[in-house]
């Protein structure tokens, strides 16, 4: 029996992502596979394939139109993203997830060049956010364990914008979210 989580992360990447990302010319899905195809193809664990596949989720679970960013709201994705994602994953999914935007800051504060591979909804949502990060900002972040996996996750993001890229499907990707799953609330971990 397909697990019921498996199915309902499957309809929201499947039936609820056509809305373009951001303002590029690719929806969220293809945005979600190309992340995720850029983890396998580099042979990351399944946690960090997960992650980049169901990093934008928060954009996909709430009701604030399809780029909230273009009228100076801040729809907080990462965040929306983690409070799904954290009752079915462990922190190596969440983590990642929760950190991606603070990614953004930490390498526009820490990479001379980075701020130029930025889109211009990356831009714009920069600011919203608060800017690259101060030194002790960047210090904090690098303390946190799953910084590098966020960091690796967000450069995957940056490149994840390409038009008329062919990827696998959404099942094809399914596995590495079934083998990131919690053991299903209603299986006894310790039989
Ligand atoms: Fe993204």
């Amino acid at each position: 029996m397909t697990d019921q989580r498996l199915r309902q992360i499957a309809d929201l990447l499947t039936l609820k992502a056509d809305g373009l990302y951001g303002l590029s010319d690719i929806t969220q899905r293809q945005h979600a596979l190309q992340s995720a195809w850029l983890a396998e193809r580099l042979d990351c664990p399944d946690s960090l394939i997960a992650a980049s596949l169901l990093h934008d989720i928060g954009h996909l679970v709430h009701d604030l139109g399809a780029n909230p960013a273009e009228a100076g709201v801040d729809d907080l994705h990462e965040e929306r993203g983690y409070e799904f994602l954290a009752v079915w994953f462990g922190p190596e999914v969440t983590e990642p997830v929760r950190l991606h935007v603070a990614a953004k800051r930490y390498l526009c504060a820490t990479e001379a060049d980075y701020f130029g591979k930025l889109s211009k909804d990356s831009v714009r949502s920069l600011s919203l956010q608060g800017g690259p990060m101060s030194a002790a900002e960047v210090a904090a972040f690098d303390a946190l364990p799953q910084s590098s996996a966020a960091v690796q996750l967000r450069r995957f993001d940056e490149q994840a914008k390409v038009k008329h890229l062919e990827t696998p499907p959404v099942a094809h990707f399914l596995p590495y979210v079934a083998r990131c799953l919690r053991p299903a609330p209603d299986t006894d971990p310790a039989i």
